[in-house]
């Protein structure tokens, strides 16, 4: 069920309508947009009877969504959604969403300080405006690198200090996600736990956005109502990510699903990513696609770096050297522009670490 109020509505007409729908039992989500404000109500096993609520000051009309999506559907709310960073510390104000692309770069996996200080360099001057990198990696074997838990947070934490990096980093379960919510500015919630449902709950509650990966056998549907689990617990920040699917072909790693983004967009209002490094898994492949996801109209991408991608712990393959991530960076800035969006250019190549930073 949707409440779409009326254009002139005010904000204590919203808050009573949100006030109406809790007493009755429900949980009511304002969406405020460019013309009007959209509440969506969650919690009904069956259809709510607009009745009372229809003749409230200040309600436009009461709608039935029948799809089984609803907060994640541009029914309930036509514009996109941009995520903002603010300004803080180091960092600069940055966006998942807007115009410009998002664009995340680092390695698999943080090894070590020396390598994540290394790599978190480059990145910030290739332009990116966020670190990856996971402190609990999520291993087909037990007997694989594991990641460095709460070590390899805090030296992201660093990165984002010296370079002025938003940090990207994944929660494999909720302990982690109580740590990672600590240190990281998104959370990652990655392809084999898609559809955990009582992670996706607790990514909901949390106060920081969560980058949603596509299951690797995930329908559109599927990945719609795994975002819609995160937001009917409140948190509205959710960005989706393609990032390959499990097909025949093995030429490849995965499968990269570019069509995926149209699709996304014409139902939703969440911003889409790309990840051409697990989509592709080898490091030939990963530029060329880079760019048809920027062309096909991604809202951003994450890519896997390394320096010394054969002694990686993790996905050395796929991960590109840092002077093909400057390569990378230039072509989709040029590709970018056609569809009147902007990739945010290179620092200066002479730049020492305190201009990095004073430049974000
Ligand atoms: C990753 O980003 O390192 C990762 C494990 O990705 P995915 O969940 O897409 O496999
Ligand atoms: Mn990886």
């Amino acid at each position: 069920m949707l409440v779409v109020m009326k254009a002139q509505a005010t904000p204590e007409q919203v808050r009573a309508v949100c006030e109406k729908v809790e007493k009755l039992g429900y949980k009511a989500h304002p969406m405020p947009g460019a013309q009007r404000t959209a509440i969506g109500i969650t919690g009904n096993t069956g259809t709510v009877e607009p009745g009372t609520i229809e003749e409230m000051p200040g309600v436009g009309e009461v709608i039935h969504v029948s799809k089984p999506y609803k907060l994640v559907s541009r029914d309930v709310k036509e514009d996109q959604t941009i995520i903002t960073f603010p300004r803080q510390g180091n960092c600069e104000e940055a966006t998942i969403g807007g115009a410009e692309l998002g664009i995340i770069a680092g390695p698999c996996g943080i090894e070590s300080r020396e390598q994540a200080l290394a790599i978190g360099e480059r990145v910030a001057r290739s332009g990116a405006k966020f670190f990856r990198g996971g402190a609990y990696k999520p291993r087909t074997s037990p007997y694989s690198f594991q990641g460095m838990g709460v070590d390899g947070l805090k030296i992201m934490a660093e990165v984002r200090d010296r370079f002025g990096l938003r940090i990207v980093t994944e929660a494999v379960d909720s302990e982690s996600l109580f740590h990672v919510e600590q240190y990281a500015d998104v959370i990652q919630i990655g392809a084999r736990n898609m559809q955990n449902f009582s992670l996706l709950k607790r990514a909901g509650r949390s106060k920081k956005p969560v980058l949603l990966k596509r299951g690797m056998s995930a329908t559109l549907e599927e990945f719609l109502m795994a975002a819609e689990y995160i937001m009917s617990e409140g948190n509205y920040n959710v960005i989706l990510c393609e990032r390959g699917v499990r097909t025949f072909a093995d030429h490849t790693r995965n499968t990269l699903d570019l069509s995926i983004i149209p699709a996304v967009q014409r139902l939703s209002h969440l911003p889409i990513l790309v990840d051409p490094s697990h989509g592709t898994g080898k490091r030939n492949k990963v530029t060329p696609m880079a760019r048809a996801a920027v062309a096909a109209g991604a809202d951003g991408l994450i890519i896997e770096v390394h320096h010394d991608p054969d002694k990686a712990l993790s996905d050395g393959n796929q991960s590109i050297y840092p002077d093909q991530l400057d390569a990378l960076m230039s072509e989709c800035r040029q590709i970018a522009t056609i569809l009147k969006r902007k990739v945010a250019k290179p620092l200066p190549a002479k730049s020492n670490e305190r201009e990095i930073a004073a430049a974000r």
